[in-house]
């Protein structure tokens, strides 16, 4: 979507950042050159602040300012970002899934990763291979009429399958097809996300680390005893990693509600942000502030 004229508070979002022609993990990834473009852009208009800065200056009218943000800790936001923030004088605020530390890999970047190396119908064939009989995934109609209507059926009927199942049973099926094709999840994690020393030299540089849980879990979907562990785990390994403790959240897959929020603020969080598309105001509560995504700063700018 197009980002409102006279939009004076927002926040932007990336997830990977990839020269193009690199091996991806991503569908649509973010180049260098067009973050660059889009910083110049930034810069010119807005003043480059954290969240509770900016978060302030909505609240009390201030100067025209925006926060930019990266969820996930991925290597590519470490290799491109931080320069590139830091020669426009701005500071970014990066998102970081705990457990990837331990080598731990989403099912989303699971999902993406099998995606983008092999056929949606080879992914298909070998997934049904392996599930029971009452489970197997349709091939030719789609099982969603309402999402991932821009992916072919076999692309989304791969996602939306793993999506409606137990999270203990998609995590098999993904450990499956990444051992059936020869994957090695611990390299392919080592590559892919952020490690503990470029994650503390981020924070020396002046950036901001935040919390993105544990197991990177929509926790709108979760038990509150879940939510609890997903939150304090996280915070825990990050406050061991930088010597203090992260102030904002950003929810896994945007599973934000009250009870979230509340378990947030239990722990010390004081800012959290959503993946509502929109920009912030007088009135926007500081755990739920919105965010519009990178692809939506390039419509904005017709690029
Ligand atoms: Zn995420």
């Amino acid at each position: 979507m197009i980002i409102p004229k006279h939009t004076n508070y927002f926040v932007v979002n990336y997830h990977y950042l990839e020269r193009d022609g690199e091996k991806s993990h991503a569908s649509h990834p973010t180049s260098p050159e067009t973050f660059s473009n889009h910083l110049a852009y930034l810069k010119e208009h807005f003043a480059i602040v954290d969240i509770p800065t900016l978060f302030s200056r909505a609240k009390e009218n201030g100067e025209p300012s925006v926060a930019i943000t990266f969820d996930d800790g991925l290597r590519g936001q470490y290799l491109y970002a931080p320069s590139l923030l830091e020669a426009a004088g701005g500071y970014g605020t990066f998102f970081i899934i705990a457990n990837t530390f331990e080598n731990y890999i989403p099912a989303t970047h699971k999902i993406h990763i099998l995606l983008s190396r092999f056929p949606a119908s080879d992914l298909l064939a070998e997934a049904n291979r392996v599930l029971p009989e009452t489970a197997q995934i349709p091939l030719s109609t789609r099982i969603s009429e309402t999402r991932k209507l821009r992916d072919d059926i076999l692309t989304a009927n791969f996602k939306e399958a793993l999506h409606r199942m137990e999270h203990r049973q998609s995590e098999q099926l993904l450990d499956t097809l990444f051992a059936s094709f020869g994957l090695n999840a611990e390299k392919i994690s080592e590559d892919l996300f952020m490690n503990k020393e470029e994650v503390l030299d981020l924070h020396r540089r002046g950036h901001t680390i935040g919390g993105h849980g544990s197991y990177h879990l929509a926790l709108d979907t979760q038990t509150s005893d879940v939510v609890a562990e997903e939150i304090s785990h996280g915070k825990k390994v990050l406050s061991d990693v930088l010597g203090e403790s992260p102030k904002v959240f950003s929810y896994p897959h945007g599973g934000a509600n009250e009870t979230v929020a509340h378990i947030l603020k239990s722990h010390g969080f004081t800012h959290a942000v959503t993946i509502k598309q929109a920009g912030l105001s007088s009135t926007t509560d500081p755990f739920f502030i919105p965010r519009f995504d990178a692809k939506d700063l390039s419509e904005t700018l017709g690029a």
